[in-house]
């Protein structure tokens, strides 16, 4: 639908989601040069794309898998786990000093979120931020 068709007749500089300015190529026919733009303002160059999956695959890479966590956590370490009405988990973990909170779907992903966020509070592993939603596509 709507592919712009014809020469490109101009090149303005606009700046994009992530604030560098890129080329944006108007068509001599292009029923759809306002939705482009709005697009094309609204995400990121092709730069910072790269840029932000290379740092969110080096994040990704930087949690430690499940039996890791655990090993990583110090003797002494305490953790409570509740169930709570509604059925979901919460829970909580005591070592060395720094009590960190989670909650989850059951106490396995509790205990696992405990450990990860023991680890991040304590500086042990980067500290995970939110995942960022994916770069639409184009
Ligand atoms: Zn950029």
């Amino acid at each position: 639908m709507g592919q712009p068709s014809g020469p490109v007749i101009a090149r303005p500089l606009v700046a994009r989601a992530c604030g560098c300015l890129r080329e944006f190529q108007h068509y001599a026919v292009d029923r759809y040069r306002a939705q482009r733009l709005a697009k094309f303002q609204k995400t990121r160059c092709e730069v910072c794309v790269a840029k932000l999956h290379e740092a969110q695959r080096q994040a990704a890479a930087a949690i430690p898998k499940k039996g890791e966590a655990f090993r990583q956590l110090p003797p002494g370490t305490q953790m409570t786990i509740t169930r709570r009405a509604n059925g979901t988990w919460t829970g909580s973990l005591t070592a060395e000093g720094t009590t960190v909170h989670a909650d989850g779907e059951g106490p396995h992903g509790v205990t696992l979120a405990l450990a990860r966020a023991w680890l991040a509070a304590t500086g042990k592993i980067p500290a995970v931020a939110p995942a960022a939603p994916p770069a639409p596509a184009g």
